[in-house]
């Protein structure tokens, strides 16, 4: 098997330690490998956080730190026509279902409820637009309603059966399908959403390994249940651990003072700035 990693930022600022490090572990994981290879992808669906300079921006902070990629780097916005096929696969599935909510309407459903439904990162949506009927749905599409579509979980999970995946740092992990509760496919402002592009992708790129920050970690029982659903093949996990500043917080791209390219103008060497990042 060829390893194969990427690392795939959004081009929505420059680089900081903490991407340093995600490039610096996809990058090393295929260098050790004979013939490995080492990707780049933009994750650029994100539409008005997406500045055109920040794709060439991250280039030259990969290329200062010494992490070559292999290729042409993909960017996400050329693959709408893959991202529409594969939803249009879960649709024909019936696993897929139009969703009508506003942000503002989930949280007074929420709020409404006497136990909401909990993910790793607080509640999350309460399946109201699982229940429609199909006149309804078929109806409000008609009338124009903004929509965005959903994975019906639940049914998802009992048509794949129990799933696992394998994390070079976490060992083999049970998916818990269920986790992030109906996830979004299809955003409705741009037609498609990260869990579904970065399966739909990672299949595409035969990307071998993918590693990501600790933080993705439940998004990977997402992806595996795609990946299951739409017959593509299981690629080996590596989560990292995350940077955090002085005070034990994750970085953000507003981190500025921690950015690659102010401690490149500050004069710090991309090896030392690499090695003291420490192990992933
Ligand atoms: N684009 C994501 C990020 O910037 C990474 C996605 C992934 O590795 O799956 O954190």
């Amino acid at each position: 098997m060829i390893v194969r990693t990427r690392f795939a930022p959004s081009p929505t600022g420059r680089l900081h330690l903490g991407h340093a490090l995600a490039a610096r572990v996809a990058h090393d994981l295929a260098r050790e490998a004979p013939g490995g290879e080492f990707l780049l992808r933009f994750e650029d669906i994100d539409g008005p956080r997406v500045r055109e300079e920040f794709y060439q921006g991250i280039e030259e902070d990969l290329l200062w730190l010494g992490l070559r990629w292999d290729g042409v780097p993909l960017r996400q916005t050329t693959r709408t026509a893959a991202y529409e096929a594969a939803l249009d696969e879960l649709r024909a599935m019936g696993l897929a279902y139009p969703c009508f909510c506003t942000r503002r309407e989930i949280q007074a459903e929420l709020a409404r409820m006497a136990s909401a439904p909990q993910g790793p990162e607080g509640p999350v949506y309460p399946g109201t637009c699982r229940k429609l009927g199909e006149d309804e749905r078929r109806a409000r599409i008609l009338a124009g309603d903004a929509h965005a579509w959903r994975l019906d979980s639940g049914p998802a999970a009992q048509i794949t059966g129990q799933l696992t995946f394998r994390d070079l740092r976490h060992g083999v992990i049970d998916v818990r399908p269920l986790l992030l509760g109906d996830i979004v496919l299809a955003r409705k402002d741009i037609g498609t959403a990260y869990h579904l592009a970065v399966v739909v992708d990672d299949a595409s790129q035969e990307i071998s390994h993918v590693t990501r920050g600790e933080d993705l970690l439940s998004s990977t029982h997402a992806h595996r249940l795609l990946q299951a659903l739409l017959g593509l093949p299981e690629p080996v996990y590596l989560h990292h651990r995350l940077v955090t500043d002085e005070l034990g917080h994750r970085l953000a791209k507003r981190s500025d003072s921690l950015s690659i390219a102010a401690m490149r103008e500050a004069g710090k060497p991309p090896h030392s700035l690499l090695e003291e990042l420490g192990p992933a």
